[in-house]
């Protein structure tokens, strides 16, 4: 196949099918959401794995600490490159494994790319500080390190651009980094490991551990005691527990979890902006991603109009599959309950009409908008991850934001208006890492992404993104 010809895959991986004679159990299978079929095939890797990736790469980031920060910078410069000379097929492998149509697939490999190529731009800016000290005697000197290794696990949604958003900035800082990927799409991170050894990132410095024991493998990445950093990104269940896990070495944590996005449309918004924000928020990656607008509150005065137009442009959208048949299920679930507990389906979309008599077995899920939502029903109190929109109703200010702010979640935000002075009181009195104020396109590498409250903590991007993977150090210069 063409990726491995080009090496952008190891050896290891089959293309067509798993070696004659191995044992099944050592082999697992990637498979495609748009026909479940299973089209490659990789070798299980295990804890024993992981605990050998995590002693080189202690190894490993010693040495990649000491190259110059102009170099380390030059280093990943030249793999943001690959990515985009590569994008074609690096967006198809996306494609297969993820299902996201391929032009959101080479956007993601482009998203992904800018991450890359900021945090090896702020490489060579690890600047420190000077503070007067107590004492005419004495000056206080900052510096900033690298916090060692790091180890990563990384969700199926953005294969490609969460792993290489934590993998560019661990890198950059000076740390090595150990990560395990979704094992529903390992090829998008195996080829993005690839391009990194390609453009001078040592092995030792960036491994990835593929298989399908996550709990093993993930007791290995968070109680290592060579592991001074773990990253993470996915669920707030699985988070929770990953937390805790660390807490027995005490490592440094920064988590990017689940979502419950509000967002709030006023009677003075310009409709056909909000109705482009809320299909650009809501149905991107087909509803599965931790920023997705979850609960669409509308005005009451706007709202049946909203939810007319809102359902005829559901219509015109491509959606890709969603990743299995569970994850349709469970929408499915969703919306069948809400339904019986008095919301409406104002346009239920069909999948593709090839897909149509294997609904049994099928991952794919049409786009849904549905009205008479109220805060009480589980589509609104829970994490949807699929392409439907829930429209609730609010009569004034303050109730929008009481409505916006009911919710353990604290990631991303978004309200439109005309009216500036209530964009900002707003956009201020909303408990969220994010908001987006007339804008729905909020992540982008310049810009701090990350959460409050059960969200989780830290921040990827911007110049705050390197800190995540930097230990402040303060020299007491004395004797003077
Ligand atoms: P999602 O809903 O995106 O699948 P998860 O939190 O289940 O969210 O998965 C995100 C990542 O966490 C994936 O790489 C998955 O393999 C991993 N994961 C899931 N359960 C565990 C676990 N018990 N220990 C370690 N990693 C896990």
């Amino acid at each position: 196949a063409q990726v491995i010809a080009d090496n952008l895959l190891p050896a290891t991986v089959r293309i067509e099918a798993p070696p004659t004679g191995a044992k099944p159990s050592s082999y697992f299978a990637v498979v495609n959401p748009a026909d479940q079929a299973s089209f490659a095939w990789l070798r299980e890797q295990s804890a024993e794995h992981a605990k050998i990736a995590v002693t080189q790469a202690l190894d490993g980031q010693q040495k990649w600490a000491a190259r110059p920060a102009r170099e380390r910078a030059g280093i990943l410069r030249r793999w943001a490159d690959l990515l985009i000379q590569n994008k074609q097929v690096l967006a198809e492998l996306l494609h297969l494994e993820q299902g996201k149509p391929m032009a959101e697939a080479e956007g993601e490999i482009c998203y992904g790319a800018s991450y890359i190529e900021w945090f090896a731009e702020e490489a060579v800016r690890v600047y420190g500080s000077t503070i007067p000290g107590p004492n005419p005697a004495k000056d206080i000197v900052v510096v900033k390190e690298p916090v060692g290794v790091v180890a990563a696990i990384t969700p199926w949604n953005f294969p490609n651009a969460m792993l290489a958003r934590k993998a560019a900035a661990a890198l950059a800082a000076g740390c090595a980094i150990v990560a395990k990927p979704a094992a529903e799409t390992p090829l998008s991170a195996l080829a993005l490991q690839q391009l990194a050894i390609r453009a001078g990132v040592p092995a030792a410095a960036f491994a990835l551990i593929v298989g399908t024991d996550a709990k093993g493998i993930g007791e290995v990445l968070t109680q290592h005691p060579a592991v001074a950093k773990f990253t993470f990104t996915g669920s707030t269940k699985v988070g929770r527990m990953l937390a805790a896990q660390c807490s027995g070495t005490v490592k440094r944590l920064s988590l990017e979890l689940g979502g419950n996005a509000p967002f709030l449309v006023f009677e003075d918004a310009d409709i056909e902006a909000a109705i482009a924000g809320v299909l650009l928020a809501k149905f991107r990656n087909a509803g599965q991603t931790c920023v997705c607008a979850n609960r669409i509150l509308v005005h009451d005065s706007i709202y049946d109009e909203f939810a007319e137009r809102l359902a005829e442009q559901v219509e015109q959208l491509e959606l890709g599959p969603l990743i299995h048949p569970q994850a349709a299920a469970k929408v499915a679930t969703l919306v069948d309950n809400a339904v019986a507990a008095g919301a409406t389906i104002v346009r239920k979309g069909s999948p593709p009409s090839e897909q149509k008599g294997r609904a049994a077995l099928s991952s794919w899920f049409g786009g849904v908008v549905l009205t008479g939502v109220t805060a009480e029903m589980a589509i609104a109190r829970e994490e949807i991850f699929g392409p439907v929109a829930p429209v609730l109703r609010f009569s004034d200010e303050r109730q929008a934001i009481a409505l916006a702010n009911d919710t353990e979640f604290g990631l991303a935000s978004y309200v439109y208006s005309r009216d500036h002075g209530r964009l900002w009181r707003v956009a201020k009195a909303l408990k969220f890492g994010m908001v987006g104020m007339n804008d729905a396109a909020i992540s982008n590498a310049a810009a701090p992404f990350g959460g409050v409250k059960q969200s989780g903590y830290g921040r990827e991007g911007s110049q705050y993104g390197l800190d995540d993977y930097l230990s402040i150090k303060y020299l007491s210069v004395g004797g003077q």
